[in-house]
């Protein structure tokens, strides 16, 4: 006797259990089998510094649904965890845990500091590696890799050396985003701008060889010590003597140029422009084309250095207050306006941007894009959703070269070695004893790491070994599908493809997937401060993990925000224990057919002997094949949807309705179990990759009541992903069993409407005239779930004008008879056929035109407008008969 399953799900208890069994049987790592084309999903690495949000939850449950499903339909699936050392965001972490106990990195020098970063890395993987299992994520353990893993170094080592061998990578000095903070370049995409209300101040430069001033125009006056000229447009009157002279820097009385550039816009301020090279990526270039001088004004902390004079070690705003009074005192300051400006600021610790000349390594990314952009023309690579695609391009096409360099201790230490005797560079994937060039050993390696970004540009192929030729690079390269939020296109799958295509020769991945952002149920983006974050541990505890997956992704399309709030999380659990108590109720009725000795099949051949069995596979057959194709075309959300109303509704309020009547009258035979059992299976089979547990649990718990009988796999983790059996596609029976749905519907809502006792029985007499004897067929299950005797069915030839006052219902394949006995009054009868007719009639207009237009008719597919002939029968013929129910009322 199998356990009783216990009246509610519990998906605490449930949970655990499985993930655990799942791991021993060892069915999250795939086996290499050459016949078979293997899917492969590289999981988008999370932060070491990262605790579990939304996002990742969101990212595990669509990997895992594709990996699942591949999985079941049998392919050797691999989904290759890891994670990301996440440079800057480490340090900073490290940096704070150091500040805590009075310490900066300096106190403890590098190699302590990295042994502290190490320790915290190896703390948040264990976490992260948790709640990926919380998740439910089936991923191979087995393949966990990290980017600082000696593997995934070489391969950024590797890389380093090819690219700068070919010319791709290069030492400069440019100008890069500095963050004082983080004492680091960072790249153009780890700025975010802000608009800032500043102020244009509009300062007097004295000529040096006469009186009078030329007024130049700046929002940043500490960066004036590094000026180097004053530029105006060659094509402006109003200075075009002054051009060739100088003007004196106040207060430090510096000499510099007035220059002419065509890059000066006249209508800007004054016209005169301050040229400060080494602060501002324009006056850079400028300064590129007339050959100035670089004067760096600050410190890496961003207080001013020995280029300020007098403001010497004055932190850069503190500076520019000083500095203003100073001018003010010597009437240099003409005016300030008000001015709103957009101004960089770094990702990671939100401090104000410095832009300044610096010595940093950079890639030459041109030529890479150039085939990273044909991958994706060429159709070798398609980006989910399309209209990404042209972003993708733009970007692509405008790339500029990537600053790689990093001024921290945590990450990949940039593999080159300067020599002291020669001052040549040793460029090596592995350590060198001697300088390549005159062979001196006094070499010292760069002090800089590489860009986090720089790793994780390699991870589809460093993490299955390349460079070495493995198996799994082999077996596993190119992957499927790389999976992750539109936000990162750029910082991520583009360098991925680029560097993809470049170290191997192929692209990286087919298929990029973008999911969307997650906003709460009002479309508003989930902050702290506004209160409405939701926390997927809390979610998980109070509503289960399938129920959050669920609500994650049901109805989601891709590249399409998902608002998510209380009311998904509470229908998905709904759904759970509808699903829970709908199997329950089969599981029970099993135990009692055995008990009984009769047999019991859970796989029927041919075609079943009733209605109600025939649509019910049919309509099963016709989810299976809509599914497939969904899932092909990573509709998951909509696959998920339509999954939920079959097993709602079709299934669990009508087919479990029906059969329950069957079971309860043993002359109703033949029993409608194995319908019941190959449904519940089959459902379960499809909804396994969106909701791994509760469908565990119902598998193992069916399973246990076919005893001996079964062929069910272990898991159903390795069942067969459905397949259609497009023969069981019954229109007849969905049509007959529609009609009868729309009875008992009709009836109910009738009862509703007239608030009649739910206890109370009817009389009632249905029409009809082709259908007629199928719907006879389903008599004894209209009767008892609309609740009516004595209930007649009968032929459209046999009705009689009405004696009694009566009710009509005029439905698509019948009319409803319900004599009133007082319930309704006639005229109330009258004005509801009035409207019924009106509502046809409009519909009937709106169906005509519809198939008069020259334009629908030209476009449409011929079953498409079929189809709307046919609605168009259907409503006249409905509308027939309302004349006619109207003219018995009189
Ligand atoms: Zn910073
Ligand atoms: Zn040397």
């Amino acid at each position: 006797m199998p356990e009783q399953s216990p009246k509610a799900y519990e998906p605490g208890k449930i949970e655990s259990k499985w993930y655990e069994f799942w791991l021993e049987q060892g069915y999250f790592t795939p086996k290499i089998d050459h016949q078979k084309k293997p899917f492969v999903v590289i999981m988008p690495p999370p932060n070491v510094t990262g605790k579990l949000h939304l996002g990742h939850a969101l990212t595990d449950t669509l990997e895992d649904i594709m990996v699942r499903w591949h999985r079941m339909k049998g392919e050797p699936a691999l989904w290759l965890p890891g994670s990301d050392h996440a440079g800057i965001a480490t340090q900073v972490i490290v940096e704070q845990q150091l500040a805590g106990q009075g310490l900066s990195k300096n106190d403890i020098g590098r190699e302590r500091f990295s042994e502290m970063a190490w320790e915290w890395a190896k703390k948040s993987r264990e976490n992260i590696s948790y709640q990926h299992r919380m998740l439910g994520a089936s991923c191979d353990w087995t393949r966990d890799c990290f980017t600082l893993d000696e593997g995934p170094s070489r391969a950024v080592r590797t890389v380093f050396v090819h690219l700068y061998d070919k010319g791709l990578i290069y030492r400069g000095e440019r100008i890069i985003n500095w963050c004082p903070r983080c004492q680091t370049a960072i790249s153009d995409l780890e700025v975010d701008h802000k608009d800032i209300e500043g102020h244009l101040y509009y300062i007097r430069y004295p000529l040096a060889e006469q009186e009078g001033f030329v007024t130049v125009a700046t929002t940043r006056p500490e960066t004036f010590f590094g000026d180097t000229a004053v530029a105006v447009n060659p094509e402006d009157k109003r200075y075009r003597s002054m051009v060739g002279k100088e003007v004196i820097l106040p207060v430090i009385n510096k000499k510099i140029p007035i220059i002419a550039d065509a890059a000066v816009d006249p209508s800007f301020g004054t016209g005169a422009l301050k040229i400060t090279p080494a602060h501002d990526p324009t006056d850079f270039e400028v300064a590129q084309r007339h050959n100035l001088l670089l004067v760096n004004v600050m410190n890496a902390d961003a207080t001013m250095n020995e280029e300020a004079g007098p403001y010497a070690s004055l932190e850069r705003f503190a500076c520019r207050d000083r500095l203003l009074a100073d001018l003010r005192d010597k009437g240099l300051l003409e005016k300030m306006e008000p001015y709103r400006q957009s101004i960089g600021h770094c990702n990671r610790c939100r401090t104000m941007i410095e832009p300044r000349v610096s010595l940093q390594w950079f890639v030459h990314t041109k030529p890479l894009a150039e085939s990273a952009i044909k991958a994706v023309k060429d159709g070798s690579i398609t980006i989910i959703p399309e209209h990404f695609t042209k972003v993708y391009f733009d970007w692509m096409e405008n790339i500029r070269d990537w600053c790689i360099s990093r001024q921290l201790w945590w990450g990949h230490r940039i593999p080159v070695w300067y020599c002291q005797g020669c001052d040549g560079l040793t460029v090596s994937v592995d350590t060198p004893l001697a300088c390549e060039h005159c062979g001196s050993n006094q070499i010292v390696q760069d002090p800089d790491v590489l860009d986090t970004w720089f790793s994780s540009a390699l991870w589809t192929h460093s993490t299955l070994g390349w460079p070495v030729d493995t198996e799994d690079l082999r077996y596993f390269y190119p992957t499927s599908v790389m999976e992750t939020g539109y936000d990162i296109l750029f910082f991520w799958v583009a360098r991925m493809i680029m560097l993809g295509l470049e170290d191997t020769g192929r692209v990286p991945f087919h298929t990029v997937y973008l999911h969307g952002l997650i906003r709460d149920e009002n479309g508003e983006k989930m902050s702290k401060l506004r209160g409405n974050v939701i926390d997927p541990v809390e979610a998980i505890s109070e509503y289960g993990i399938d129920a959050l997956r669920f609500a994650l992704t049901t109805g989601s399309s891709p590249g399409n925000d998902i608002n998510l709030g209380k009311g998904r999380l509470e229908s998905s659990r709904n759904f759970v224990n509808k699903l829970w108590n709908a199997s329950r109720f089969i599981f029970q009725s099993m135990d009692a057919e055995v008990v009984k000795g009769q047999a019991l099949e859970t796989t029927e051949a041919g075609r079943p002997q009733c209605i109600e069995d025939r649509w019910i596979k049919s309509r099963l057959n016709r989810l299976i094949d809509d599914v497939g194709k969904l899932m092909g075309s990573f509709q998951f959300g909509e696959a998920e949807q339509q999954i939920y109303e079959f097993v709602w509704s079709e299934f669990c309020d009508w087919y479990i309705e029906i059969a329950k009547i069957r079971l309860r009258n043993d002359d109703l035979m033949p029993s409608p179990l194995p319908y019941l059992v190959s449904t519940l299976e089959k459902s379960m089979c499809l909804l396994h990759p969106f909701m791994p547990y509760i469908t565990e649990e119902l598998w193992h718990r069916l399973k246990q009541c076919l005893p001996g009988k079964s062929q069910m796999p272990a898991s159903i983790m390795i069942a067969q992903y459905p397949v259609a059996d497009k023969k069981s596609i019954d229109a007849e029976a969905e049509r007959t069993m529609e009609a009868v749905i729309e009875i008992i519907r009709s009836i109910r809502n009738t009862r509703a409407q007239h608030k009649i006792k739910s206890n109370r029985w009817i009389e009632a007499q249905v029409y009809a005239d082709e259908l007629l004897p199928d719907i006879a067929s389903q008599a004894k299950f209209i009767e008892t779930l609309a609740r009516v005797r004595p209930l007649d069915i009968l032929s459209r030839v046999e009705r009689r004008p009405e004696e009694k006052e009566t009710l009509v219902l005029v439905l698509k394949e019948a009319e409803v008879v319900i004599p009133l006995a007082g319930m309704v009054d006639r005229l109330a009868e009258k004005q509801r056929l009035i409207k019924e007719r009106e509502v046809t009639q409009a519909r009937i207009s709106q169906v005509n035109i519809r198939i008069k237009d020259a334009a629908f008719l030209d476009k449409a597919p011929p079953h498409i407008v079929e189809k709307e002939r046919e609605k168009l029968h259907i409503l006249e013929d409905k509308l027939g008969r309302l004349e006619s129910e109207l003219s018995q009322l009189g």
